[in-house]
């Protein structure tokens, strides 16, 4: 029900104002983004309406399915999936500002081959898997700031940040030490000074561990199931496609 997710999300406000509180941070430089899948138009338009501005998905089947529905409502679209390079199209036809989940190469070329024809730009996060489980995409941690180099080549490419998913864990201190590495690794790329090349953003913690994130550094936190509540599928179906769980 929406006044369900109206609920949900003032409690999320609540997490991450308690988060920077905790941690001496001010609470503007986190952005709440919502994690969509598998929520319907209504419910995300719920969510819209009420103030959140910031929304992704993970799938483009997806993201087309739901573009005409939301396009009346105003918001901002990331994309925070594995994207495969045959649908470079359509994720730019629909909108998406940025892409969070660069994590390799040959995605980077044909992402600025086609921006080129299309006389455009993106911004892109480099997405690490800094939990080193086979199960997640993401560049190794130790390739991370040699993909950020040659990604910073391509013109159309605005790099803004890093995004990475935790360790899936109920052990607080493993899950911080992937956010901290990410921090570590944005903090290299940073004294870098790479042209082309702006480390501002670090997109991580989701509904589990916001608040760890948050505490290490994150000014982006993803959140679906505790705004919008359980999903069908496991996660491995979105984080894995090579994965058949359907
Ligand atoms: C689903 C998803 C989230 C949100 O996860 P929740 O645990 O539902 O909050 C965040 N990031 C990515 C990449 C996701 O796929």
């Amino acid at each position: 029900m929406n006044s369900e997710i109206i609920h949900n999300l003032q409690t999320i406000q609540q997490r991450i104002q308690n988060a920077c509180t905790e941690s001496n941070r001010d609470c503007n430089e986190v952005k709440l983004l919502l994690a969509t899948k598998t929520v319907s138009p209504e419910r995300i338009k719920a969510a819209l309406n009420s103030g959140q501005t910031l929304i992704a998905e993970n799938k483009v089947q997806e993201l087309k399915a739901k573009y005409d529905a939301l396009k009346g409502t105003p918001h901002i679209s990331h994309f925070i999936g594995h994207l495969q390079t045959n649908k470079i199209k359509e994720i730019l036809k629909h909108e998406v500002s940025c892409i969070q989940s660069l994590d390799r190469l040959d995605l980077a070329e044909k992402l600025q081959q086609r921006l080129e024809f299309e006389n455009k730009e993106i911004e892109v996060f480099i997405q690490v898997n800094t939990s080193n489980e086979e199960s997640k995409f993401g560049v190794h941690p130790s390739k991370a700031i040699d993909l950020v180099q040659q990604v910073a080549k391509f013109d159309r490419l605005k790099i803004k940040g890093l995004m990475t998913i935790g360790l899936f864990s109920a052990e607080t201190e493993k899950v911080r030490q992937c956010f901290r590495l990410l921090k570590n690794i944005q903090q290299e790329i940073i004294a870098l000074n790479i042209p082309n090349v702006v480390m501002k953003e670090l997109s991580m913690g989701m509904s589990a561990d916001l608040e760890t994130a948050i505490k290490e550094g994150a000014t982006i936190v993803r959140v679906g199931t505790a705004v919008f509540g359980q999903r069908m599928y496991p996660d491995s179906y979105y984080w894995n496609e090579n994965k058949a769980y359907l």
